[in-house]
């Protein structure tokens, strides 16, 4: 038995019958561009985010790439963030204009290290970009009250955390509530993925959303009057209908991922050679990934290929590595957590579908290696 590292045919099969007829809905009315359902699944995410205002817009790149735009960011500007992510969040940094000064991680998380980040300040930080990796939230709290009273705004990467939450002073906070400005992707992949590209930005600052709605059309939120340079960053109408469509059913998708994690984290406690993903307690984790550290990762990774059985690294380069970024200076060494995690970390099948004997078949494949 073949498990794939996502199943995204099982998931179209299960919910088919809500997807097609909003799409076709879209087909009948011909309203592609900025139709009825963008500002529906705006309305929507905001709510989930605790924001004011969602911004649809053409990718979770987009996402992240047009709030930095609008903090009109000078050469020299820094922005610090994480080196153990997807490229995406170092590259908009980078295209905004701005440089990227990347801090270590919490080895047990995989986050940021807001204490890293403290360290790194400098008169030229104009933004915290914080990335909720694999489903758990970052510490928001900290790197909020790192940020706020030097007017540093905290932008989240939350293209991995849609509806992750996390207890801040007793209290649950969402993903996308605290940050000025977060971004989401609904590439298909992730836990709220779309059938093609797209993504999300929600604040609750009324400036930066009208300042985003105009970035995202050319600079001018009304036709033909262009306030600034902008780009075509919408959102697709139909893959609008397509996920409104697909969001009830995000709350047990998150759930059943959690289940899984709970299977495999107690299946594996008996295997030393593994460390399960470690869950902050004050976070309610929303699995976009179950990523383990595991000893010989090269080499277990060798033999689940050989088993048919589904796994990824995120991510074997941490971007302060990257060839691209290598002006900027850091070695081999400069930030050892995240050096470390890239050669640790694999991730395992957790998508919603996956029945208990594939979760089995997993687990075996890893104890039959290590025995
Ligand atoms: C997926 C992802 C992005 C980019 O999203 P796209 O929709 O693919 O552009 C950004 N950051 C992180 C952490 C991601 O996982």
């Amino acid at each position: 038995m073949n498990i794939p590292m996502l199943d995204l045919v099982a998931q179209y099969r299960a919910i088919k019958d809500d997807v097609l007829p909003a799409m076709m809905q879209v087909i009948e009315t011909q309203q592609f561009i900025m139709g009825p359902s963008v500002s529906q699944l705006e309305a929507e995410i905001a709510r989930l985010s605790h924001a004011k205002h969602g911004i649809g817009c053409a990718s979770g790149t987009d996402a992240l790439l047009l709030p930095l735009k609008a903090l009109n960011l000078k050469p020299g500007d820094e922005v610090i963030t994480t080196p153990f992510t997807f490229f995406a969040t170092a590259g908009t940094i980078h295209n905004a204009g701005a440089t990227p000064v990347f801090v270590d991680i919490q080895p047990d998380t995989f986050n940021i290290d807001p204490a890293a980040v403290k360290r790194a300040i400098t008169p030229r930080t104009r933004a915290i970009m914080p990335v909720h990796l694999y489903g758990q939230m970052a510490d928001m709290l900290e790197l909020m009250q790192i940020g706020r009273p030097l007017g540093v705004k905290v932008i989240e990467d939350a293209a991995q955390a849609i509806g992750a939450r996390r207890k801040m002073d007793g209290e649950w906070r969402v993903a996308g509530e605290l940050g000025w400005v977060t971004g989401y992707s609904f590439f298909p992949s992730k836990n709220l993925g779309a059938w093609g590209d797209g993504g999300m930005m929600v604040t609750s600052d009324d400036a930066a959303a009208d300042r985003l709605k105009n970035l995202r059309l050319h600079g001018g939120a009304k036709q033909y009057h262009h306030d600034e340079v902008g780009t075509n960053s919408r959102l697709d109408t139909l893959q609008a209908a397509i996920l409104l469509a697909k969001l009830p059913h995000l709350a047990q998708w998150s759930a059943q991922r959690r289940e899984h994690a709970a299977y495999y984290t107690q299946a594996l406690a008996e295997v030393p050679e593994v460390k399960p993903p470690v869950v902050d307690p004050a976070n309610e984790h929303i699995f976009h990934q179950y990523t383990l550290r595991a000893e010989r990762r090269d080499a277990l990774q060798a033999h689940l290929k050989k088993e048919g059985i589904g796994h990824a690294v995120y991510y074997p380069i941490p971007l302060h590595r990257q060839p691209c970024f290598a002006h900027l200076g850091y070695k081999d060494g400069s930030l050892p957590q995240a050096e470390q995690a890239s050669r640790e970390a694999i991730s395992l099948p957790i998508y919603p579908e996956l029945t208990r004997p594939q979760l089995d078949r997993v687990i075996d494949a890893i104890r039959g290696f290590y025995r």
